[in-house]
């Protein structure tokens, strides 16, 4: 997920404003819990939802769907360069 996620960020980026914009991301461990015994475990991957305590596949996942955008920081473009005068016609 972060390498397509990574992926496609460049390629929206490509040819914009944003090229060679850095994405930078963290990623949450899925966690699932048993609802008839309450057990609470990580998943894993490839993601294990079947209970090691009950053998029960009423799961619920507390986390791992996350899909947040906590910061974004950039700086200023570079000043473009004071535009050369235009010359002005002499009048006649
Ligand atoms: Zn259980």
């Amino acid at each position: 997920m972060p390498d397509s996620l990574s992926f496609c960020f460049g390629l929206a980026c490509a040819g914009t404003l944003l090229e060679g914009a850095e994405l930078v991301t963290r990623s949450v461990p899925a966690r699932a819990r048993c609802a008839p015994c309450g057990r609470a475990w990580d998943t894993g991957m490839p993601p294990d939802m079947i209970c090691a305590a009950c053998r029960g596949g009423a799961t619920e996942l507390l986390s791992g769907r996350e899909l947040r955008i906590s910061e974004v920081h950039w700086s200023a473009p570079p000043t473009a360069p004071d535009p050369t005068p235009v010359p002005q016609p002499e009048e006649s």
